[in-house]
């Protein structure tokens, strides 16, 4: 499992490139874009191609050569194979075969993002890509808040802004960080609460780039320090029904129903 550069040609280790040059066969999520890579390089190992589609079929005959003892790297396009990217049923099937898997680390962008955002380390939680649909993204947005860690997500530039209105919707306005086309040339990092990247990122005339955001571990308020009005919203920002955010809520605090419908119209 080789790691491969996310946009900067320098970040590809040196053992990587050994390697990639010394094994019988390399399997790339998509052949010519790997190709680019090893041109670059000029390194001329033959490729085949596996990827989300076909990547069950691919794996038994990947591992089939490599229990014949043939040596087999496995890269994606770019960053951590794995790391929301194909190679684990590889990983599976050659591990049921009894077949060694070596790990060999280089960038990912969910780590390059972490070191780079000035928040907290000691303790992250990286989600993967957000759900595309806005009441599953608000559910696994009310679900990740609970976690005390900072988290991470990868998102695509065309559905950014729409992510970030959950984010305020479900976790209120935390500080965030969004770092864009990390190690290439317009590399950056918006810092700020919620409203305020979003409002860095309406003044451009289109979303661009490669993303990773991140959202800083906030000490949620103790429940009875969060009025109740806001509670219910927060509920219902995470996809629970309005009437039965209101009863939970009524319910945890000791109020009457009617107190928290009175809250909420004030
Ligand atoms: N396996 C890769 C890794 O280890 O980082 C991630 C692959 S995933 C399909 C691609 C997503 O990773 C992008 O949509 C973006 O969210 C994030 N990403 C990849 N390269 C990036 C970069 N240079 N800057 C910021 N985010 C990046």
């Amino acid at each position: 499992m080789i790691a491969t550069p996310i946009g900067n040609l320098e970040d590809m280790t040196i053992r990587g490139l050994r390697l990639l040059r010394e094994v019988d066969l390399i399997a790339c999520e998509d052949t010519r874009h790997t190709q680019r890579l090893l041109e670059h390089f000029a390194i001329t190992t033959p490729c085949v191609s596996y990827h989300e589609h076909n990547e069950a079929a691919r794996a038994s005959q990947l591992v089939e050569r490599m229990a014949s003892g043939q040596t087999v790297a496995v890269v994606s396009d770019a960053g951590t194979p794995l790391i929301s990217d194909p190679g684990y049923r590889v990983v599976q099937a050659a591990l049921e075969q009894g077949v060694t898997v070596i790990p060999v680390p280089g960038a990912s962008a969910v780590m390059a993002a972490l070191a780079g955002s000035g928040l907290a380390t000691d303790a992250f939680c990286f989600a993967g890509f957000l759900p595309p649909k806005q009441g599953q993204r608000r559910k696994a947005l009310a679900m990740w808040g609970e976690v005390e860690a900072t988290l991470i997500f990868y998102e695509a530039p065309h559905r950014i802004l729409e992510a970030l209105a959950d984010v305020a919707a479900v976790m209120g306005e935390r500080q965030i960080v969004l770092a864009r086309e990390l190690t290439k040339l317009h590399e950056e990092f918006l810092r700020g609460r919620v409203s305020e990247v979003m409002a860095i990122l309406s003044h451009r005339a289109a979303q661009k780039g490669e993303m990773t955001l991140l959202i800083s571990r906030e000490k949620a308020a103790p429940a009875a320090e969060v009025p109740p009005a806001e509670a219910v919203r927060r509920l219902v920002g995470g996809g629970m029904d309005r009437m039965e955010a209101i009863k939970k809520v009524a319910k945890d605090r000791g109020l009457a129903k009617r107190e928290v419908y009175a809250a909420l119209e004030r």
